[in-house]
């Protein structure tokens, strides 16, 4: 009678009910070519029936009945099936697996472990959180920082050394991190969305997507200024997006950006950045955000990569001169929100909270803020300069090669883009920049007789002079001369340049 109770309600419930524990949910985990199949045997037919209708949903993949035991159903789980962008199961090698709950294990099935085995070996229990992955076939409690990896040479070992260090530097700085997981997983695998990507889940578990081509292209370069920037945005979401957490008032660009700015920030303090580079990367964000956002703040924007990753880190640097101006920084507002979040009892802080911790701290923000309502470049100069920083406005030399071949390239080919990268020979067009006149990926070194790479402002003007009496003009690529068509040349947009973050006080100096 208490069974058939139990069944009826739903089954999170069970988790309080000790007659319910006796016959639990065992899961199998079977890896195919496509990927993992997963087999569930549950105490009872109706469980079953309810379960694989409850995993089919959540998943959203098919749930197969075995026919000769109405007990078990089993689930095919592609390399590619996702949840919200979390992958569904992934290898991290030695036999591990991360298999994210929300998707096939819902509410962990009322309980707080999920026997799991592997290919129809010996099961094992893995401890179940029903917003985050478990861990199935870890061995051993993981120590913060350790990554499970297919090996320990590539990535996975670059990403244990980095994540040690960079755990230990945020938590000095922000407290204890409030989530239980302290697991890092990569997966090595040809369907990661990118060269490499990181998901980090309720309770801290990270979990790195890294192509075999972006492993084994993996140097000392793409570690400094890709690798563990990455990780280091993931390690900060332990902090500000687990089990503490930004409710639904509060903009992507908050967390995110804020993750984004500690990436770059910690990057720099441990010298992987010069501050050089460092400013250069910030000076590349605020220009994407001004593009996206025009002279209308943040607040205004909308939602998507460049607001929430480009304009959050500017949004995020700016508050941190602010505050470096006021003998706090960008860490201490953090800890004091995180703490004033997990004090709260809901794990949860609003745009309310934000306003109060600025407050009760004495702290104000007024570049942060200026930045957000929006103001012309001019205004925005002026307030970096009184926040320590120092940034102009002017047109730099890439804006003159825009100004100069995009209306060039217009007038002369039929292509959809004109995009081109910068090299020292020259300026080279992208794959997709299509023109007959031109040679394939051709490469320009001169326009007009001058130099566009070393000199583009001069090469703009000679184009100007030239288009002025003439109409046409010639450009030097892959070294033959090509006549082109004149264009029209508008003056080039400008762009931000930083001249100093005013982050360089403690900074490790070069790389
Ligand atoms: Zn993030």
């Amino acid at each position: 009678m208490f069974d058939k109770i139990c069944s009826a309600v739903v089954i999170a419930a069970c988790a309080i009910v000790a007659a319910c524990s006796s016959s639990p949910v065992a899961v199998d985990l079977s890896p195919s070519q496509d990927g993992v199949r997963l087999d569930y045997r549950a105490p009872d037919a109706e469980t079953a029936v309810r379960l694989s209708a409850e995993i089919g949903a959540a998943s959203g993949l098919e749930t197969v009945h075995d026919p000769s035991d109405a007990r078990r159903f089993s689930v095919e789980v592609g390399r590619d099936a996702r949840r919200s962008m979390y992958p569904l199961a992934a290898s991290v090698g030695g036999g591990r697996w991360f298999i994210y709950a929300p998707g096939l294990l819902p509410q962990c099935f009322g309980r707080n472990e999920v026997r799991i085995g592997l290919a129809g070996g010996a099961a094992s229990s893995a401890s179940c959180e029903p917003d985050a992955y478990l861990i199935a076939h870890l061995k051993n409690q993981t120590p913060p920082g350790a990554v499970l990896s297919p090996e320990r040479e590539g990535v996975g070992g670059a990403i244990e050394i980095a994540a040690v260090q960079s755990l230990e530097l945020l938590s000095e700085r922000l407290g204890p991190a409030p989530g239980s997981s302290h697991v890092i997983g990569v997966s090595v695998t040809p369907d990661a969305p990118s060269g490499i990507v990181a998901h980090v889940d309720r309770e801290g578990a990270v979990l790195f997507e890294v192509r075999p081509s972006f492993e084994a292209g993996l140097n000392a370069d793409v570690l400094r200024t890709q690798v563990r920037p990455l990780l280091r945005h993931e390690l900060f979401h332990r902090w500000n997006m687990t089990r503490v957490a930004a409710d639904d008032g509060v903009p992507t660009w908050f967390y995110e950006g804020a993750a984004e700015y500690t990436g770059g920030l910690i990057s720099l303090e441990v010298g992987d950045f010069s501050a050089v580079e460092y400013e250069w990367v910030l000076g590349a964000m605020l220009n994407r955000c001004r593009v996206a956002t025009g002279a209308a703040g943040l607040e205004a924007a909308g939602q998507g990569r460049v607001y929430d990753y480009d304009c959050g880190a500017v949004a995020s640097w700016l508050l941190d001169l602010d505050l470096r101006r006021q003998g706090a920084d960008h860490y201490a507002f953090w800890r004091a929100l995180v703490s004033r979040a997990a004090r709260s009892g809901t794990g949860r802080y609003g745009r309310d909270d934000i306003d109060a911790v600025l407050e009760q701290m004495g702290w104000d923000a007024p570049t942060w803020r200026l930045f957000l309502k929006g103001g012309s470049p001019e205004r925005l100069v002026e307030a970096v300069g009184a926040a320590g920083g120092a940034i102009v406005h002017e047109g730099a030399a890439g804006d003159y090669r825009i100004a100069l071949l995009h209306p060039l390239l217009a007038a002369n080919c039929e292509s959809a883009s004109y995009g081109f990268f910068d090299e020292p020979a020259g300026v080279t067009l992208d794959v997709d920049t299509v023109c007959e006149v031109l040679p394939s990926r051709a490469r320009i070194s001169r326009v007009a007789g001058v130099d566009v790479a070393a000199d583009a402002r001069g090469a703009y003007l000679a184009a100007r002079r030239t288009c002025d009496q003439a109409k046409t003009l010639t450009i030097i690529a892959n070294d033959v001369p090509v006549v082109l068509q004149c264009a029209a040349l508008p003056e080039p947009t400008a762009s931000f340049r930083i001249l100093d973050a005013g982050l360089r006080e403690g900074v490790h100096d070069a790389v």
